[in-house]
């Protein structure tokens, strides 16, 4: 379930691999994964050079001139370097090789079962149903406290809100119940009874666990390895999330599972009120 800090690090790694490099080979395992049919996903990017990357809330964005690659990992969809062209299947539902100096770059982008690998003209991909939805970034200038405070301003549990794409773009229920114990804040409140200094905390510590994260290179539950061959660290420094049963890092107090928003909610409750 790759949330903002982990759909970073793979936009960044996969720029490192192949930015600058020409597709040679590009395949999908069923025409379920894409928007286009497999015919036409080769033949759009087959030979078309990889410029930039970028990220909207959770989506990977890959740009190649005249196309541009929307990318949505769910579940635990990642993308990983094969160590040499290998036809998609299963579980490596796109597969995409890049030529250019040296070894080929083949990475596959696994598990698309839910979610996709679309395929679009630039600028239309501020179309796209789950972009055009999107709230502001949280590193971005519109992402304020003012912002937030007004966007809070609602009957619905702060959880859930914070989940919500169209309030802040990114955030997952990993980091949601890590910047709620942060802010000190419990995540069944209804969000339109937080004072200002609480939703001031919220926003703090949004970009503060997320740039940490991303320092981290994300936080990794199962055994896998980046396209570099890396895990991301940042499970070792989750203060409430899996931790139930563990005593509260501020406090000492057990640490409570429950059900917030229909996600599993890590919650410490005696310092989150
Ligand atoms: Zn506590």
């Amino acid at each position: 379930m790759p949330e903002m800090p982990e759909v970073t690090v793979i936009s960044e790694d996969v720029a490192a691999l192949a930015l600058g490099r020409e597709i040679l080979k590009a395949a999908v395992f069923r025409p379920d994964v894409t928007n286009v049919q497999p015919e036409e996903f080769e033949k759009r990017l087959v030979g078309k050079t990889l410029r930039d990357t970028g990220r909207r809330g959770k989506i990977i964005v890959l740009d190649f001139g005249d196309v541009v690659g929307l990318v949505h990992l769910v579940i635990s969809g990642r993308v990983l370097r094969l160590p040499e062209w290998r036809e998609p299947d299963r579980m490596n539902t796109a597969v995409l090789e890049f030529g250019g100096e040296g070894e080929p770059v083949v990475l596959a982008f696994t598990r698309l079962w839910l979610g996709y690998f679309d395929l679009y003209e630039p600028g239309e991909e501020e179309n796209h149903p789950l972009i055009s939805r999107l709230g502001p970034e949280p590193f971005s200038d519109d992402f304020t406290v003012e912002y937030l405070i007004s966007a809070l301003s609602r009957k619905a549990n702060i959880k859930g809100l914070l989940l919500d794409q169209s309030v802040v773009a990114g955030l997952g229920n990993i980091y949601v119940d890590e910047v709620l114990f942060v802010a000190g804040v419990n995540p069944t409140r209804k969000a339109n009874t937080l004072t200002d200094e609480e939703t001031e905390k919220i926003h703090t510590a949004t970009r503060d666990i997320l740039h940490r994260a991303i320092e981290a290179r994300g936080t990794t539950f199962d055994s896998y390895h980046d396209a570099f061959g890396e895990t991301g660290q940042f499970q070792s420094q989750l203060k409430v999330f899996t931790r139930a049963g563990e005593p509260c890092p501020r406090c000492g107090t057990t640490i409570e599972k429950s059900r917030v928003a229909g996600r599993g909610t890590y919650t410490c409750p005696a310092c989150q009120n």
